[in-house]
């Protein structure tokens, strides 16, 4: 197998040198040496054709021993040393020291087409960052971060890619949620990619460190290979990188909102330096449209990782992120500044961005957003069914606003009873915003079809494709996986996933160990 490989984060920033997999505590480095643990009968479930070819693999390849035993751990590529990074982070707002990559270990980076890759495995054993646990991951956890970080990226939303998803062969033991009981479920290894996976967490802990000197090479570092656009001689440029960082994790969070997607554990070492969508846990999707939805069942009390507080909570995190950087420059007001100017912004990109959802692509809307919040909070409404099938309302037809977004109530007895009049006369305002607007109904129906997706990966169906492939059966996964490269599309034969969640599946979610 031919890669070009390029390494650039093991070669320009610090090492801590041995290769030493044993759990410790390390200083003035920014990753560890560290050898992936063999497994005892690695078999590839599904791979990605998408990253294969981005990463300039020969498709043959993919069927070879050498692919599989890469992929899986149970081979180093030639000239190549995995490592570990170290990072540290806020865990649910309170600082918890080095944490690092306990289960994930870089194998290299990959230059192709122009663009450079960090391939790293997940689940392929202990590292100096392990702490208390066994480095491993599961066949459930595997697959819901295999298909929704693809499914991100086909929803145009930054993300960390994923190259393939394989058994390692080994049992794992957990603790089940729901029960209390340990049990043995089958190991699995997901190859995930990303121009890189730095950190806020990265900073922090070389903050906390007082190490000073490392954590300007690690922003000079960050800044040279993916802030090319800002000039890293200027004065301000610590600020000026804190800024766009801001920036870019305002995208992704606006982004999350516009689909429904909770992250469920947004702590700071889970949180790109590159705003990336990363550490796909126990993540979930909005069904019922509800601000105070965690799919997070240790959240479940203060439920900080709420739906409609992950703008907030992005806002938090840089605040964090601007104290490790602080060191670099000496003084605060630039980066209150940043700090204020994403709080400004957030709102701004928020209202824009559900105009958009409703169609209106000009003019100011704050009120009818918030009244449709909150008349989407009064009952059961399914949110990606509802805005999909808004673009069918069209304001000149007689046709009842009632007949298309039916679909989206779980309980259409429910509207009957009380909220009718609500609807009816928010249905009133928005249809003279959209007489006012006057763009051709199909016009705009293509256009919101193109920001409110058809297909997105609800917790059943990840739950169906697990249930499945516990039971050895694939199909599913590959299924999922090829819907959700379509997102936005109508795609006959696949109307069963454009659907409400199913009883059964209601408030079951899947868990992130
Ligand atoms: P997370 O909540 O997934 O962001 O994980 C927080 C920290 O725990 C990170 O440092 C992870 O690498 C580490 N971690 C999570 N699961 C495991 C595991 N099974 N073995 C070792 N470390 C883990
Ligand atoms: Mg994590
Ligand atoms: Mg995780």
């Amino acid at each position: 197998m031919k890669l070009n490989i390029i390494d650039t984060f093991a070669s320009e920033l610090p090492a801590d040198k041995e290769v030493n997999n044993t759990i410790r505590q390390v200083e003035n480095a920014c990753y560890s040496y560290v050898t992936p643990t063999k497994t005892s009968s690695p078999q590839l479930l599904h791979v990605s054709n998408e990253m294969v070819e981005a990463l300039g693999i020969n498709k043959e390849d993919i069927d070879s021993k050498e692919f599989l035993d890469i992929v899986t751990g149970n081979a180093v590529f030639p000239n190549t040393s995995p490592y570990a990074m170290c990072y540290g982070g806020h865990q649910f707002g309170q600082w918890a020291g080095q944490l690092g990559d306990g289960r994930a270990i870089n194998l290299f980076e990959v230059e192709h087409d122009h663009k450079n890759w960090a391939v790293q495995l997940k689940g392929a054993g202990l590292t100096p960052y392990s702490r208390h646990a066994d480095g491993l991951a599961v066949l459930r956890s595997s697959i819901r971060e295999y298909l929704c970080s693809e499914a991100m990226y086909h929803l145009g939303i930054p993300t960390t890619r994923a190259l393939s998803l394989s058994l390692s062969g080994d049992k794992v033991l957990r603790d089940v949620m729901y029960d209390g009981n340990s049990k043995y479920e089958p190991g699995a290894i997901v190859s995930r990619v990303a121009p890189s996976f730095i950190r806020f967490g990265n900073f922090e802990i070389l903050a906390a460190q007082q190490d000073h000197a490392t954590l300007k090479q690690l922003a000079d570092y960050t800044i040279t290979h993916f802030y090319p656009e800002l000039d890293i001689n200027s004065e301000t440029i610590y600020v000026d990188f804190f800024r766009e960082v801001s920036k870019r994790n305002l995208e992704m969070v606006i982004h999350w909102q516009r689909v429904g997607f909770v992250h469920g554990v947004m702590n700071t070492d889970n949180m790109s330096i590159l705003g990336l969508t990363i550490d796909y846990g126990p993540y979930g999707w909005l069904e019922g449209y509800d601000f105070g939805w965690t799919p997070n069942t240790t959240d479940r009390v203060n439920k900080r990782y709420r739906y409609g507080t992950q703008g907030e909570i992005v806002g938090w995190n840089l605040f964090k992120l601007a104290n490790a950087l602080f060191p670099l420059i000496g003084e605060a007001e630039g980066l209150q500044d940043a700090l204020n100017e994403y709080r400004d912004s957030y709102d701004t990109a928020y209202y824009t961005m559900m105009s958009e959802k409703l169609g209106l692509f000009e003019g100011e809307h704050k009120t009818l957003i918030d009244e449709l919040n909150k008349v989407l909070h009064k009952t059961e409404t399914d949110m990606t069914i509802f805005f999909r099938q808004l673009s069918d309302f069209d304001p000149h037809e007689t046709k009842n606003w009632l007949s298309v977004i039916r679909p989206a109530f779980y309980d259409i007895d429910e509207v009957a009873e009380g909220i009718y009049d609500l609807w009816e006369s928010w249905f009133t305002a928005y249809r003279s915003k959209l007489i006012d607007q006057n763009m051709d109904q199909k016009e705009r129906a293509e256009k919101m079809n193109g920001i409110n997706p058809k297909y997105v990966l609800r917790n059943y169906m990840a739950q169906l494709a697990i249930d499945d492939a516990e039971k050895g059966n694939y199909e599913l996964i590959a299924e999922l996986f090829e819907v959700l490269k379509h997102p936005y599309d109508h795609q006959k034969d696949k109307e069963k996933w454009y659907a409400k969640r199913p009883d059964w599946a209601r408030n079951k979610v899947g868990c992130s160990m």
